[in-house]
């Protein structure tokens, strides 16, 4: 399998190959054309020059030609690749350069034809003769017949131009063609840098390597996107990575304590040393409870974390909601002397799953009541604007320090570890309402300050569609 590096300079370089063999060609048939009209053009002025010439060597007393004149006039048209001959209507005598000069004319006749054979192995051409009338004051007083290697030929110079600008051509075509591979090497390079690199991160991503990161180094839209989006699967990938092993670590941790109690509890009973008494039979089931918590819990986490479960949702009466709550923690609230006080309105209501969202509400109230003194206040404010209903728990509790807000919403993440022991809290309650806002498109937010309380506000976003909202 070839790379793509290579794929793209063999492809530049057979069409760069292409372009300069293609221009070569045009410019060779436009430039032969050019010189083809040229030597035609040189010929038809040589031969005019020539007929022009013979006419001044006309004498009239003699009615015949200066024939020394017209054998120089023979002599350097042969040099230009013309063969001469004059006949007068006198009869007065024909010239003829080929019956003065045969072997020459027949030498230069030669010499253009192989001129020409040796620059144009196909041409076809031969000796060719045109005939003009010699005129002296309005009448005609012979003819002059001119011979040549035609349809045209090219002399010795000329040829050594021709040969002169077609090796120029290769030269520059073959500088061309070394230019536009390298150019072909430096952009394949620049093309595929990036997917290399993204090729090596999903290399290393595939042994495990998570987080690794690849600096954008390329000017390409595409190539760009793919190394972002690498770069975001592999900071995804590690961040679900180290979550799996601290959830693997918390359960382990979490699940230890009561399992050790347990079997030690038992054990001592089916060892004799304990009677099976009431209350620590009692005691083993408070912890086999505390299992099953924790462990129902984590299901439900992990179903609303990854959205295996669906939402059943709905509009739900606010007010109503609370009446119920109030109903639920009556037990608990007249424990500690706690006031619950539900500032809402009929018509206050929140676009959801009424299950989760009452979750939601019992495992703010439940934290507000744990975690305040008695004969305190728990408030429920509800609020809302177009886009979303904003609900909010507080309290007037022990709050909690500044340092550990960032942590609060992770999963077994407690405050105060020995308080909640003794308070039997988990640390998981906060993490699946988080998990239950987001999957409503929501947000959870905490505001709290010691000793002063805690505020819990939620965000749930309202259907645009259904007009609901005066
Ligand atoms: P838990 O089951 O321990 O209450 P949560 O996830 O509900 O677990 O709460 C995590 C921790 O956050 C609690 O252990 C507690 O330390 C702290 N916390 C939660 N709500 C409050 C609150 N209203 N006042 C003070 N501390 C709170």
């Amino acid at each position: 399998m070839n790379s793509i590096k290579s794929n793209l300079v063999v492809t530049y370089s057979i069409i760069s190959v292409a372009i300069i063999v293609l221009l070569a060609f045009f410019l060779n048939i436009s430039m032969n054309r050019i010189f083809v009209e040229y030597v035609t053009k040189q010929q038809a002025d040589a031969i005019e020059n020539v007929k022009q010439q013979v006419m001044e060597l006309y004498q009239e007393e003699t009615e015949y030609f200066d024939v020394e004149g017209i054998e120089i006039v023979a002599n350097a048209a042969l040099q230009k690749g013309l063969i001469i001959r004059i006949q007068t209507l006198n009869q007065k005598g024909d010239w003829n350069m080929n019956t003065h000069k045969h072997h020459e004319s027949q030498m230069m006749l030669e010499h253009a034809g192989s001129n020409m054979q040796s620059m144009y192995p196909d041409f076809t051409g031969g000796y060719k003769e045109e005939t003009h009338d010699l005129i002296i004051d309005d009448s005609v007083v012979g003819y002059l017949t001119v011979g040549y290697y035609g349809p045209y030929s090219l002399d010795d110079n000329e040829l050594e131009m021709l040969n002169m600008i077609n090796e120029s051509l290769f030269f520059i075509g073959g500088i061309f063609l070394v230019i536009a591979v390298l150019l072909g090497i430096l952009m394949s390079k620049r093309i595929t840098a990036p997917i290399s690199d993204a090729v090596l991160m999903a290399k290393k991503i595939a042994d495990g390597e998570y987080g690794v990161q690849s600096e954008i180094r390329g000017k390409n839209a595409e190539t760009n996107s793919l190394i972002m989006a690498i770069n975001e699967m592999s900071s995804k990938l590690q961040k679900d990575e180290i979550q799996k092993r601290q959830l693997t670590a918390d359960v382990a941790h979490e699940l230890r304590t009561p399992l050790s109690n347990l079997q030690g509890n038992l054990e001592a009973m089916l060892d004799g040393i304990w009677e099976p008494t009431q209350e620590r039979l009692g005691s083993c089931h408070e912890e086999i409870v505390r299992l099953t918590t924790i462990v129902n819990q984590m299901q439900e986490l992990y179903s609303l974390e990854n959205q295996r479960e669906e939402l059943d949702c709905g509009w739900i009466d606010f007010p109503e909601l609370c009446r119920g709550l109030l109903v639920d923690f009556s037990g608990k609230l007249l424990e500690k002397r706690i006031q619950l006080i539900c500032c809402t309105e009929t018509g206050d209501v929140v676009w959801g799953d009424a299950y989760r969202i009452r979750q939601c509400m019992i495992n703010l109230i439940a934290n507000a009541v744990q975690y305040s003194k008695e004969e305190s206040e728990v408030i429920i404010r509800y609020t809302k604007d177009e886009q979303s209903a904003v609900v909010q728990v507080s309290d007037s509790g022990i709050g909690i320090p500044k340092e550990e807000l960032p942590y609060l919403f992770e999963r077994f993440y407690r405050v105060d570890k020995s308080r909640n022991k003794r308070t039997g809290g988990m640390g998981i309650g906060l993490s699946i309402t988080k998990a239950i806002v987001e999957r409503h498109g929501g947000l959870i937010i905490v505001e709290s300050e010691l000793e002063k309380g805690t505020t819990f506000t939620m965000k749930f976003p309202m259907p645009k569609e259904t007009g609901m909202i005066d």
